[in-house]
């Protein structure tokens, strides 16, 4: 009889939440149509205005006026041009986050968007274009959209949400700090601490109006890495006199290939890559030193660890057999993108029941990497990738000229990360303690 009456409850429970999303979608729909076209209008502003990483000092300023008018907290300056919005519901309930990221790309684009960017700045001492060329534009608007869709449901809020805007996703430039952990750092989760964290990120190979993820390991860490190989310089025609760090790089490159093919297992995903190698002025010198560079990719810490001492290994042996010395650094990097299992499965009916259930995918994971690694590996967390693509048109990869992000993904993505978070915040499909 008890247990009758409890799983009575829990049917009338469900019902209850079921009943609540319906109107909360009908709310969130007419609230997202009502903000469209402010949003759209913003976005053109940013897309046609990109700052590159840590030098997104208008964005910022764009987007705390928004906050600021929505009457949310609004703290501004954090990792460098970083700004947090914080809106407190009326009802008591959790704390989640949500991350848009702001910053632009050294691109020079190349659409027919009649907001397209025409802007030029220096980037590593040279001057070149600039553009929002991986979609943060769109994260941005969105975001800006879901903050007004969210505070005008207010007095029903059960709990905060904590708006992220994040500079230098992309990576700081040179000599500086920046990104998802310095502003860790700086506070963003403290006080108050959330207990989930959200966000989408354009992706130009699905449609407008689909989203898709990963649940588990979904984009890879990635550390870039920089070595020398040091030999003794000689005339080419004498080579019994030099140490040739030209030979020894050489067999350190052809090396490096059996790590994947030799140390890892065939069904572990993993990149190895020598980005740059340079060595040596002129035809008949054997040089002092070569200089080389590369990305690593992996999706599991331990993979990670296994490349980094077969790296140094390598190195070590080979320059050593050659009579030769090296120094290899290994960048701090990006850690890998890890969906909270949990989290996914919980999320997942709304983004089915916002797009219906055909428009929903479970993607493969991607070799592209993402600091939300930092955020998601403070608290448990989902990054989606949202449809940019409008059937129809044509966009080019992401970071690349003529990467094309569609304005009808601005709606979809407000709605669907509206719910996601009033879902969330409601406590829909937790499991029962
Ligand atoms: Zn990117
Ligand atoms: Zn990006």
């Amino acid at each position: 009889m008890i247990a009758r009456s409890m799983g009575l409850a829990l049917v009338l429970v469900a019902a209850a939440q079921a009943a609540h999303a319906q109107t909360d979608d009908a709310r969130v729909r007419a609230a997202v149509e009502r903000v469209t076209p402010q949003i759209v209008e913003l976005r053109h502003q940013i897309h046609q205005n990109p700052e590159l990483g840590n030098r997104e000092f208008r964005t910022a300023e764009l987007v705390a006026s928004h906050l600021r008018a929505l009457g949310l907290e609004v703290r501004t300056g954090v990792a460098h041009t970083g700004v947090i919005g914080i809106l407190r519901g009326g009802r008591p309930g959790p704390v989640v986050a949500v991350r848009a990221d702001m910053d632009a790309l050294p691109v020079t684009e190349d659409t027919d968007l009649p907001f397209k960017s025409t802007v030029r700045a220096t980037y590593l001492g040279q001057d070149v274009g600039v553009a929002h060329a991986c979609g943060h534009d769109v994260h941005t608007a969105v975001q800006l959209g879901v903050a007004s869709v969210l505070a005008g449901m207010r007095v029903q809020l059960p709990g905060t949400v904590i708006f992220v805007f994040q500079p230098a996703e992309e990576g700081a430039p040179p000599g500086e700090r920046g990104g998802a952990e310095l502003m860790l750092e700086e506070g963003a989760f403290r006080d108050p601490r959330p207990s989930a964290v959200f966000a989408l990120h354009a992706r130009a190979s699905l449609d407008v109006g689909r989203v898709g993820f990963t649940p588990g390991p979904a984009l890879a860490a990635a550390n870039g890495w920089r070595a020398v190989v040091r030999g003794r310089q000689s005339h080419g025609a004498v080579p019994q006199l030099s140490i040739d760090p030209i030979v020894m790089a050489s067999q350190i490159v052809t090396a490096l290939q059996t790590i994947r093919s030799r140390n890892l297992s065939p069904f572990t995903p993993s990149v190895v890559t020598v980005g740059i190698i340079r060595g040596g002025e002129r035809l008949n010198i054997i040089p002092a030193e070569v200089a080389m560079q590369g990305t690593i990719r992996s999706y599991d810490p331990a993979v990670q660890d296994t490349i980094m001492r077969r790296m140094r290994e390598i190195f070590d042996g080979t320059a050593r057999a050659g009579g030769g010395t090296f120094t290899l650094e290994f960048d701090r990097g990006v850690p890998v993108t890890v969906n909270d299992t949990a989290l996914s499965a919980r999320m997942r009916p709304t983004l089915e029941r916002v797009l219906g259930r055909d428009h929903v995918e479970v993607l493969e994971p991607w070799s592209a990497s993402e600091d939300f690694s930092f955020f998601a590996n403070a608290v448990p967390g989902l990054f989606f990738s949202l449809g940019t693509q409008m059937p129809g048109t044509v966009s080019g990869g992401h970071h690349t000229p003529t990467f094309r992000a569609d304005d009808g993904s601005l709606p979809v993505g407000m709605r669907v990360m509206s719910a996601v978070l009033l879902d969330y915040l409601s406590g829909a499909g937790r499991a029962s303690p």
